[in-house]
C-alpha cells in the first residue's frame, strides 16, 4: 500500500479521522483543506495488475451487495442493465461524434478494447490498460486498424506517447481508480493536440444517490476507487492541469445520475 496526500492539494491528512464511509483497513479521507474525499492508503499498482483487478474483484464485490441488500438488487438490476447496454454506451459515442475530429485516439483504462473499437472507422485507436489479459485482447484489436496498447498503470502507460499525438483521449471509469490523477491529467494535456479534445466520465460523488445511501453507493467501492470527485473538484483539477472545459452542462452532471461527463479541451 502506499500512503497518499491529498490528490487535490497536496494536504496531509493522516492526522484527520477517518471518513465514516471508510471499511476495514481502507482509511477513507476528507482533506482538510479542500474537501476532495480520497483513500489514503491506495493499493499499490502492482496489487492491481493481480489480487485486485476489477475484473476480478467485481463479482465478489456483487455477491457482498446482493447479500445485503437482496430485494433492492433484484429492483434495480434490469434498470442498471438498460443504462449500462444502452445510454451509456450512446452517451461516450455521441460525445466522441461531437468533440474528436478523425485521427488518432486513445483510450486510458481501455479494457478489451471494445467500446473504443466501436467508435469509428474514422479514429485510429491506442490504449492503456493495466489488466495484462485485457491489453492483450485490445493489442489484437487496434493493432489491426494501426494502433497500440500499452499494458501498463494510467500514469506510466501515458507516459509512453509522444506529445501532441491525439485529436482525443478517453478516460472514462478511470480517475476514480487512479492514486496520481492531477498526474493523469498532466498526462493527458501534454499527450493532445492544441484543439484536441478529452472525454472524462466519473462517478459524481456529490450525486442524490450517495446522499441517500450513503456507504452503500454503488461508486464506493473500496479499495478499488480512490478518488471521489464532486462536480467542482473534478472541474479544479481539469483547470489546474492546463485544460479548459468544453462542455460540462447541468445534463452532464445530472444529480440524479451517479455519473457525470466532463468535456476537456488543450488550448490551441
Ligand atoms: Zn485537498
Amino acid at each position: 500500500m502506499t500512503t497518499r496526500v491529498c490528490p487535490a492539494c497536496s494536504t496531509d491528512n493522516r492526522q484527520v479521522r477517518a471518513h465514516p464511509y471508510s471499511r476495514d483497513e481502507w482509511q477513507l479521507k476528507t482533506c482538510q483543506k479542500c474537501r476532495f474525499v480520497y483513500l489514503e492508503n491506495a493499493p499499490r499498482y502492482e496489487d492491481l495488475d493481480t489480487s485486485l483487478a476489477w475484473e476480478k474483484s467485481l463479482p465478489a464485490e456483487k455477491v457482498r451487495r446482493r447479500k445485503e441488500e437482496p430485494l433492492l438488487h433484484k429492483l434495480n438490476a434490469p434498470i442498471k442493465r438498460f443504462r449500462k447496454h444502452v445510454m451509456k454506451r450512446n452517451k461516450l459515442a455521441a460525445l466522441v461524434r461531437k468533440h474528436f475530429g478523425p485521427g488518432a485516439i486513445l483510450d486510458v483504462g481501455c479494457g478489451s478494447g471494445r467500446r473504443t473499437a466501436e467508435l469509428g472507422e474514422i479514429y485510429i485507436p491506442h490504449g492503456v490498460e493495466i489488466s495484462s489479459r485485457l491489453a492483450a485482447q485490445a493489442q489484437e484489436l487496434f493493432a489491426s486498424r494501426g494502433g497500440r496498447v500499452v499494458h501498463n498503470d494510467g500514469v506510466g502507460g501515458l507516459a509512453q506517447f509522444p506529445n501532441d499525438q491525439f485529436v482525443g483521449v478517453i478516460m472514462c471509469a478511470y480517475l476514480e481508480h487512479e492514486v496520481q490523477p492531477q498526474r493523469a491529467l498532466q498526462e493527458g494535456y501534454r499527450v493532445l493536440r492544441p484543439g484536441g479534445r478529452l472525454i472524462i466520465k466519473v462517478p459524481n460523488y456529490g450525486s442524490l444517490n450517495r446522499r441517500i445511501r450513503k456507504d452503500r453507493w454503488c461508486g464506493i467501492r473500496l479499495p478499488d476507487h480512490v478518488n471521489y470527485f464532486t462536480p467542482a473538484n473534478l472541474r479544479q483539477m481539469v483547470v489546474a492541469s492546463g485544460l479548459q472545459v468544453a462542455q460540462f452542462n447541468a445534463l452532464d452532471r445530472i444529480p440524479s445520475s451517479d455519473n457525470m461527463w466532463l468535456v476537456a479541451e488543450k488550448p490551441r
